[in-house]
């Protein structure tokens, strides 16, 4: 079967045939890895091992603190302004969806949020050219979402913040292709997507950002907190942790961002140029701002919807049904989807619309 679910967990299947070898017995240590102590010489071991596969492979230097932090990206909403905002009341924030509107609520509620600038009035098809953001330059930060996973919207440049710091969520983005890491000040990521299990949440932030939490902020969200405990100041999702780091060696082992880059691009480029080449199957994003991980479409019919979901879980395509806010379809094609689950999905398509259309 192939599992084109937006999240939660699309892992390898390598890698999830790795862990249930290793389930009852890790390397001959008699216990699962989820019973071992996160203080253990061990999971140590398993957990340091992971942060340096994930800065090799995201090309993450020294000046960057890595944080494997829990409560999911959503949390990480109230957690940046709390500890980015220093001494200054207001950031900036470009508004391309659904998951950039959730970033903009929770931040409100700490900080004076300046839009500046938004694709709503186009239906987030597109994104604001950055020459009409209006930004502050006296802005703690400047918030975007790369990727809107339920909108299909994604980024094709990084934004120029100038002097203030650029703050990402790239949950349904990182580590799909190459990225300039030093042209940011703060990225996290959901994990559920591209690097393991949810309620995970990887971090990597700019040492000299550190340290300026409002006095208020819950231990647990102070950044510099978990980074002076190594991201172990409670009991971590040693689990998670774990399997995360599975999934960093399987990309390894494939090459890395740069290949999965080059299979991210050739497998949306497929998929959309069938949708955009059929009369029966749509997608309503500016082709340059489509996104690599997630494809919605629409059929010609929406009657047809229920049929068309019926007959790719008969042949083993799962969940392509589209968000409830959205509607239609959606192929969530992350690095765990290989390239013949893009056939696969386009043979049924191209059969469903020949029954139908
Ligand atoms: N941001 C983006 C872009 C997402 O796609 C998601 C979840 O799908 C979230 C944030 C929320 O993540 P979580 O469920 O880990 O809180």
């Amino acid at each position: 079967a192939y599992n084109f679910c937006a999240g939660p967990a699309i892992l390898p299947t390598e890698v999830l045939q790795q862990a249930r070898e290793e389930m009852l017995d890790w390397r001959g240590t008699g216990m699962s890895v989820m019973e071992m102590s996160h203080r253990s010489g061990e999971f140590v071991a398993i957990a340091k091992e992971a942060e340096r596969d994930l800065r090799d492979l995201a090309g993450v230097s020294d000046d960057y603190a890595v944080l494997f932090m829990q409560g999911g990206a959503s949390s990480q909403f109230a957690t940046v302004p709390l500890n980015l905002l220093g001494d200054k009341s207001s950031a900036d924030y470009i508004n391309t969806g659904i998951w950039s509107k959730k970033a903009i609520a929770e931040a409100s509620r700490f900080a004076d949020v300046n839009v500046a600038a938004s694709s709503e009035a186009d239906g987030f098809t597109t994104v604001p050219d950055q020459s009409v953001w209006h930004t502050n330059p006296d802005a703690a930060y400047l918030h975007y979402t790369p990727n809107e996973t339920i909108g299909g919207l994604e980024y094709d440049f990084i934004p120029e913040s100038g002097s203030v710091p650029l703050v990402a969520d790239m949950s349904s983005t990182i580590l799909s292709r190459p990225l300039d890491i030093s042209r940011f000040g703060l990225i996290y990521a959901g994990a559920q997507k591209n690097i393991g299990p949810s309620g995970l949440v990887v971090v990597i932030i700019r040492k000299d950002l550190l340290g300026q939490a409002r006095a208020q902020t819950p231990t647990m969200l102070n950044y510099q907190v978990i980074a002076d405990n190594d991201s172990m100041y409670n009991t971590p999702a040693t689990y998670s942790w774990y399997l995360a780091g599975l999934v960093f060696k399987w990309l390894k082992a494939r090459g890395g961002v740069q290949a999965m880059g080059e299979i991210n691009r050739r497998k949306a480029d497929k998929l959309y140029g069938y949708i955009d080449a059929s009369d029966f199957y749509a997608n309503p994003i500016e082709p340059r701002f489509r996104s690599w991980m997630n494809v919605p479409f629409t059929l010609a019919d929406d009657s047809l919807n229920s049929a068309f979901l019926k007959g790719a879980e008969e042949r083993g395509l799962l969940n392509l049904k589209g968000h409830r806010t959205v509607g239609g379809m959606r192929a969530s094609i992350y690095n765990a989807m290989p390239e013949d689950g893009i056939d696969a999905l386009i043979d049924y398509m191209q059969t469903f619309e020949k029954e139908r259309a």
